[in-house]
């Protein structure tokens, strides 16, 4: 399956000008995120950390088009059709399966509302589940699931949507060590097969690493870091979509 509609022209997955978001108001009102300029790119590679009640879900949800921003801009300039599913990817922080669906029914959900039938979302969500090494759980519930098992559910579930844009909030949060690198192992194979741009928000330190672009936030600030060099082309590389 290619896409060549999805992309309008090479760069700029996001772009955030001023972006900030305000809850509440008054005297009781939680800035979470004071007005953050940055944009990430077909390719990026990038692990925003702080600690928490930093502001980077709030972040990471404006980025998605999940939040509106109270000040400043969020646009999606290369995205034709904005940020829907199918463009960008989000792992939620916390449990986002859907309890009466089974796993394969979750990660082929995203294709379904989008209004393919039904069988070729199944076997798409079959290999996407095997992509991430759970294959033999594509019967189950939500419920019989481990965190680890979930979590590597919910990036199958992006994955089968085929994102140029994936955005992972404290993917391995929840999760020991070694099933938090191999998801994050999945997530960097991932945005790879499929051309997609990477953003990670962590508080491990071990996680930050696998990324070569490290952004930090503070008390709702974000301070972007210099861009690696790297020899991708600033155009949208060719992508196929296993
Ligand atoms: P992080 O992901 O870094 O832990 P968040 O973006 O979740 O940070 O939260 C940043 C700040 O915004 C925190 O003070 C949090 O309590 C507040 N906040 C987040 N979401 C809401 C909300 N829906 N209503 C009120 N306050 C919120
Ligand atoms: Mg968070």
């Amino acid at each position: 399956m290619s896409r060549p509609d999805a992309v309008t022209g090479p760069g700029v997955l996001v772009r955030c000008r001023g972006a900030a978001r305000t809850y509440g108001d008054g005297p009781a009102a939680v800035v979470a995120v004071h007005g953050a300029t940055c944009e990430v790119r077909t390719g990026d590679r990038i692990a925003i950390t702080g600690p928490s009640g930093s502001g980077k879900s709030t972040l990471l949800h404006l980025m998605a088009g999940l939040e509106t921003p109270t000040a400043g801009r969020v646009v999606w300039p290369a995205l034709a059709r904005g940020p829907v599913p199918d463009q960008v990817g989000v792992v939620f922080q916390g449990p986002s399966l859907i309890p009466a669906l089974d796993v394969v029914e979750n990660t082929a959900l995203p294709l379904v509302l989008a209004g393919r039938p039904e069988e070729p979302a199944r076997r798409r969500a079959l290999d996407c589940l095997a992509l991430v090494g759970a294959t033999g759980l594509a019967d189950k519930l939500p419920e019989e699931l481990s965190g680890g098992q979930a979590q590597r559910v919910a990036v199958a579930r992006v994955l089968a949507a085929a994102p140029l844009l994936i955005l992972a909030d404290e993917p391995t949060g929840q999760l020991d060590r070694r099933t938090g690198r191999h998801v994050v192992d999945v997530l960097l194979a991932s945005a790879d097969t499929l051309g997609a741009a990477l953003v990670v928000t962590t508080h491990d330190p071990a996680v930050a690493r696998r990324l070569p672009q490290r952004w930090t936030m503070h008390d709702g600030r974000l301070r972007t870091g210099p861009r690696p060099p790297r020899d991708m082309p600033a155009a949208a590389p060719e992508r196929t979509v296993p």
